[in-house]
């Protein structure tokens, strides 16, 4: 049975793509920063119950030798990794004026280095295996920029940029890569907006209302399956139509 590893996938967009794929009969690893983070939700219950293989992997993903040694362990674990999904992410927002250097070092880390790290160590395992999918999280922010999220909206744009690289580089071994770039999602990322914020985003969005993180799994779903085998170096927009 072939296996999907996502990274940050305890809670939020990453946990309900593990379900998706889970649905999809991929054997899931599953990653986040700390053990503590699994102790309040059922996720991997959830997926157990989709009759797939289902195990935790605790790693800090800016951490380039702990992501060698997570890798390591999910390949003995499960023998191959066949689809990578680089979600774990985080935002430290503020305005130029006011972002310090640690708020822009930390979210270049966490978001940028990891699909480094990860991108590299599976994707030495995908070249051998001649074949795997790797799917990034991008951003809106990352191709159109938004206020507050110098660093953010940097580390979005660079993964769109990675993307193609890899897509580029492991292609011709049998090894997609693509990007999806979510718009505003309901998740705890998200919940940390004023209302003032939610509601100046809603007004910009064609379809008039948030999204959910089904929009995205679905989607993820789609770039992990056969029917997108000859699909690689896109980025793919997933926001109710926020700009076009
Ligand atoms: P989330 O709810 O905050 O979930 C992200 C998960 O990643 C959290 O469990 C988080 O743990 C974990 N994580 C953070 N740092 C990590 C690290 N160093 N190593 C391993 N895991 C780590 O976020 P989300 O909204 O689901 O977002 C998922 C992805 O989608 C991110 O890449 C985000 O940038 C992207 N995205 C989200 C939206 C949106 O509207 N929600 C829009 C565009 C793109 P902690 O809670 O401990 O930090």
């Amino acid at each position: 049975m072939a296996t999907a590893f996502i990274t940050g996938s305890a809670r939020g967009i990453g946990a309900a793509i593990a379900l998706r794929l889970a649905k999809d009969g991929f054997n899931i690893a599953l990653n986040d920063i700390s053990e503590a983070m699994f102790e309040d939700n059922d996720i991997m219950e959830k997926i157990k119950a989709e009759g797939v293989e289902c195990e935790k992997f605790i790693c800090d993903v800016s951490s380039f030798a702990d992501s060698e040694k997570t890798v390591k362990a999910i390949k003995e674990r499960f023998g191959s990794i066949d689809v990578l999904v680089n979600n774990a992410g985080i935002t430290r927002d503020g305005l130029l004026a006011r972002m310090s250097e640690e708020q822009y070092d930390m979210v270049v880390a966490v978001n940028q280095k990891s699909v480094f790290n990860m991108s590299k160590f599976v994707g030495n395992i995908m070249m051998r295996q001649r074949s795997g999918r790797i799917i990034n999280l991008a951003s809106v922010a990352g191709v159109y920029g938004n206020a507050g999220q110098m660093n953010y909206s940097a580390t979005k744009a660079a993964i769109i940029g990675m993307t193609k690289t890899v897509a580029k580089e492991l292609g011709s071994r049998g090894v997609t890569c693509n990007a999806v770039a979510p718009g505003f999602i309901k998740t705890p990322m998200t919940d940390k907006l004023t209302e003032e914020q939610k509601n100046m985003m809603l007004g910009q969005i064609a379809m008039k209302r948030f999204g959910d993180v089904d929009d995205i799994a679905g989607v993820v779903s789609f770039l992990a399956s056969k029917d997108a085998g000859y699909v690689t170096g896109q980025v793919i927009e997933i926001s109710g139509g926020i700009m076009m």
